[in-house]
């Protein structure tokens, strides 16, 4: 059935012919995550990866683009969940890694890049007086937690229902067996009567607050207006740490969401796209605090880390940061995701449709939801139907955009990288429109 005939049909009904349709145009793709399947569980090792029925597999990327195994190309509006900011093989940083692989890799001892990737760090971010390298997002996040309650002598960490900070420090509604087991104080985000209770009464044992100035993984949750603030004065009353986690939000501003909210955390900790697009992870802050890690002094903590100075991150990530994502870069990124987002919601709104995006700047979730959304628990629906209806558009919408060759997660987020065009946003915005109108009341 062609996506035209579709109107009239139910949403399950909906669902399984693109999902006949996928399969009918995808067989190679198919074949890949059968034999992946063989030595894999699932045919997968980046849960974030999986979709029904199997997910894409890619052949390359180049510039905004994306080729599948099956010849399909699509416009890449996902950047690897937010770490592929430099589009795929960026010329400066493709340069910069054959330069650094020509140079040797493996040297065992302070590079020529890492210095600068650190100057350029702590130049930009407020919060940063020193930093320190580490591979991912998620042990900068467990570094900074163990930084905190080093320096404090207290256990206790604050985080919040719904947060994600990395493979291990997840915090969905229920507790998964996969959470660290830290002692967790769990506050609901932008609730700071709350949150001020909660730091109270475990004042005498919280080591840190941790938390993302916009909630990126749990939707595109913005903070209100005087939440950081308060938790930002909170962590002062109660001598707890104050972490901003900016994995993915540091992209907001050459100095990242703190630097354009004007709120100054302790610590901070990055990731992704920072390693130009290879592995990365760090942590950072104040002096006071990020001289426990200084190997001259007596009593310090060590840091070790095979790859805390790789070569090849070192050198895509600083030349990322000097020649390609420079102030009016990141401000231009900013501006186009605003513009992308303002325009899926007055696409949705012209359907009447309960799709909205939430977000800032280059990082935005679609969502059917209606009302506001001020924390994760929000977007969490009691009645099974309702949320597998929810469940079911988001399918339709994802395949439906596959198909007309526009790439985004499964999920909805969305995450435009550098090289990604006002053409291309354009693009999308039809594209959305065409489906809205075909789907009628499926997605409405
Ligand atoms: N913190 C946030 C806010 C993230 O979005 C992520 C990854 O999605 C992480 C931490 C973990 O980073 P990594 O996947 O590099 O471990």
């Amino acid at each position: 059935m062609h996506l035209a005939e579709s109107r009239n049909i139910d949403l399950a009904s909906a669902v399984q012919d693109a999902e006949d349709r996928y399969a009918t145009a995808n067989p190679l793709s198919y074949r890949r995550w059968i034999e992946a399947s063989r030595a894999m569980p699932g045919g997968n090792t980046r849960t974030t990866l999986h979709f029904s029925p199997y997910p894409l597999g890619i052949a390359g990327g180049a510039g905004a683009r994306l080729t599948d195994l099956d010849g399909h190309v699509y416009t890449d509006l996902l950047g690897d969940y937010t770490a592929g900011l430099y589009g795929h093989s960026h010329p400066v940083i493709a340069a910069a890694i054959h330069r650094a692989v020509d140079q040797g890799i493996m040297l065992g001892g302070p590079n020529l890049h890492e210095a600068e990737l650190a100057a350029t760090l702590v130049a930009r971010f407020p919060a940063l007086d020193l930093v320190r390298f580490c591979n991912s997002g998620t042990e900068a996040n467990l570094l900074a937690i163990m930084t905190a309650r080093a320096f404090t002598g207290r256990n206790k960490v604050m985080v919040f229902r719904g947060g994600y900070h990395g493979a291990t420090f997840i915090f969905p509604k229920a507790p998964t067996a996969i959470t660290a087991p830290f002692d967790w104080v769990i506050a609901d985000y932008n609730d700071l009567d709350g949150a001020q209770a909660l730091a109270r009464e475990n004042a005498d044992d919280l080591a840190a607050i941790l938390l993302e100035p916009m909630m990126g993984n749990a939707g595109g949750i913005n903070a209100e207006p005087g939440f950081l603030q308060g938790l930002r004065d909170l962590a002062r009353e109660t001598g707890a740490v104050l972490i901003f986690d900016e994995v993915m939000t540091s992209r907001m501003s050459d100095g990242g969401l703190q630097k354009l909210l004007g709120v100054t955390p302790d610590m901070t900790t990055l990731g992704k796209y920072m390693g130009g697009g290879l592995t990365f992870g760090a942590f950072g802050g104040k002096a006071e605090i990020m001289e426990i890690f200084d190997p001259t002094r007596p009593n310090t903590l060590g840091h070790g880390g095979t790859f805390n100075n790789n070569v090849l991150s070192m050198a895509a990530g600083a030349a990322g940061l000097r020649e390609v994502f420079t102030a009016e870069a990141a401000a231009a990124l900013f501006a186009l995701g605003e513009a992308l987002r303002e325009g899926i919601n007055a696409v949705a709104r012209r359907h009447g449709s309960t799709l909205v995006a939430l977000g800032c700047g280059s990082i935005m979730n679609l969502h059917f939801h209606d009302g506001p959304c001020r924390q994760p628990s929000d977007l969490w629906v009691a009645d099974p139907d309702e949320a597998a209806k929810r469940m079911a558009q988001l399918t339709l919408l994802h395949l439906d955009l596959l198909e007309r060759g526009f790439y985004i997660a499964r999920r909805g987020l969305i995450a435009p990288s550098v090289p990604v065009t006002q053409a291309d946003v354009d693009a999308f915005l039809a594209a959305l429109d065409e489906i809205l109108t075909v789907r009628g009341d499926l997605l409405a």
